[in-house]
């Protein structure tokens, strides 16, 4: 007997995480459900999994992209036990638990208890270097500081200087958010990246203040807590490991690479052609759109020039990893930590380093340590414009000017990530609204990715993407 058609065509086009993500989704909940499903994924290149991306190189694991997971937000930590990879987790090195952020040539531990923008414990924050006694002072006095409202969205930088002052914004603040949203705290909407620190603000009338409860709670609830993973986790073979096996589970069937899609139509019956660049065609009943926000712009132009206006406002920053491979012993600095974060007021060519080895076991071979050095981001794009071989020098001088290093790099791998970050900038959450009402007549066209209101982190993909999925099964 011939196999019925299906009940419900879903296709998905952009094979990153958010598109793999729904699409595994997809067949997860066909098969639980028993029902009869043809999900198709479209990627352009010839790889799937976007900017994840793991290199294998002699007996050294380099993360040319993403290099972990947060795990308070669980959606990637439960998609890893769906998976059956939960003996595959690594968590980080708990030994070297620490970050340190540049001060005029000198690594600077982040005072302990210090959680992206203000102090939850004080002693670390008397006796930091980082800050000097006025400016200490100024930060304290965030107690004292009345809300502002009404509050309506503000940039980070507004935000951090009304309630901590300049030096705390410029020496720490600024490049422990860069770190995440390689982004200008000018811009940076402080509602759509860190909504938590408004409502410390809003619903204890101060940051620390709320902080400080919040660290009370947490250390009463640790002992009743059930098993534990660190902040950040990823994979003993690093985070290719996630898309490899969500690959592995869609092919050979539903995984279409090297398949540019074009254009998409609305039919009459509400149902979605797109269209490729050999000039084939396939039509779906609900269409999921997993590019970056500037393509899905492109697709919608011709049917809803409104919403694709709105779109093509989302603007996107660059940046390029270098990962570079040395003899332990050509680096003078303990690396005794996970890495360091570089203030824009330092002037340097890189924002952040990793010290990928020492934060996760077995990257590197006995003796032998990876660095991983990021450029580029709203605030020094212009360092792109450079050749490979530029890159990785302006790495390594940064690199051997803080951390001591002795000789070259034994080899280093550059990648760039061209449009990679979306800004999240003031009045994002006010836009993507405005996309999403606009979309509100097409029920049947889903937008998903890191450009949107829900987060630009791996979790945060995942999340939406399966949510979507969810929403067309029901
Ligand atoms: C350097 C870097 C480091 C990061 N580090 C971390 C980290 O440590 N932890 C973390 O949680 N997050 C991290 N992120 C963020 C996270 O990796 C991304 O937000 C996430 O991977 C985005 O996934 P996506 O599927 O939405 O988009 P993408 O990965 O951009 O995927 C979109 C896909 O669409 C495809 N596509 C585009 N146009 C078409 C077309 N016309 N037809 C068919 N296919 C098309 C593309 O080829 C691509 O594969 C990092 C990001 C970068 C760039």
């Amino acid at each position: 007997m011939p196999d019925a058609p299906p009940q419900t065509r879903i296709a998905i086009i952009g094979a990153g995480i958010s598109g793999l993500a729904a699409a595994h989704h997809a067949l997860e909940l066909t098969r639980s459900r028993k029902r009869n499903t043809q999900i198709d994924l479209f990627e352009s290149s010839s790889r799937a999994g976007g900017s994840i991306k793991t290199i294998q190189k002699d007996d050294f694991l380099i993360e040319a992209g993403p290099d972990n997971f947060i795990t308070n937000k669980p959606a990637c930590l439960a998609l890893a036990k769906r998976l059956n990879l939960s003996d595959q987790l690594l968590q980080t090195n708990d030994q070297f638990r620490k970050a340190l952020v540049l001060r005029k040539n000198n690594l600077l531990p982040v005072p302990d208890g210090f959680l992206l923008m203000g102090p939850s414990r004080w002693r670390p924050m008397i006796t930091t270097r980082i800050f000097s006694p006025l400016a200490k002072l100024r930060m304290a006095a965030e107690l004292f500081i009345k809300p502002k409202r009404p509050n309506p969205d503000e940039s980070l930088e507004s935000f951090v200087t009304r309630r901590f002052g300049r030096q705390a914004l410029d020496r720490l603040i600024q490049p422990l958010i860069a770190g995440i949203y390689t982004a200008d705290p000018a811009t940076l909407s402080l509602r759509a990246t860190l909504p938590r620190f408004l409502e410390m603000e809003q619903n204890h009338g101060s940051v620390i203040r709320a902080m400080r409860k919040q660290a009370k709670k947490t250390n009463q609830s640790k002992s009743d807590a059930g098993p534990r993973y660190s902040l950040f986790n990823t994979f003993t073979h690093g985070m290719q490991t996630l898309t490899d096996t969500l690959i592995r589970k869609i092919t050979p069937n539903h995984l279409h690479l090297n398949t540019t899609v074009t254009s998409i139509t609305q039919n009459p019956d509400q149902s979605w052609t797109m269209t490729f660049d050999d000039g084939n065609a396939h039509t779906a009943d609900h269409l999921i759109l997993a590019t970056p926000t500037f393509i899905t712009a492109k697709f919608l132009a011709p049917f809803n020039s409104t919403a694709a206006d709105l779109l093509s406002q989302i603007q996107y920053s660059s940046a390029a990893v270098i990962n570079l491979a040395y003899n332990r012993d050509q680096i003078a600095h303990p690396l005794n930590a996970f890495g360091f974060v570089v203030p824009t007021i330092e002037n340097r060519n890189i924002i952040a380093a990793g010290f990928s080895s020492i934060k996760y076991v077995h990257r590197a071979p006995s003796g032998k340590v990876v660095l991983r050095a990021f450029l580029g981001g709203s605030m020094q794009e212009d360092r792109l414009n450079r050749d490979d071989k530029d890159l990785i020098q302006l790495a390594h001088n940064d690199l051997t000017s803080i951390l001591s290093i002795r000789g070259d790099p034994l080899f280093a791998i550059p990648q760039r990530w061209p449009n990679s970050m979306p800004q999240y900038k003031v009045n994002h959450l006010d836009l993507i609204a405005d996309i999403k009402s606009n979309l509100d007549q097409h029920p049947n066209l889903h937008l998903i990715g890191s450009g949107y209101d829900t987060g630009v982190g791996i979790p945060d993909c995942i999340a939406a993407a399966e949510k979507t999925i969810d929403k067309i099964f029901a």
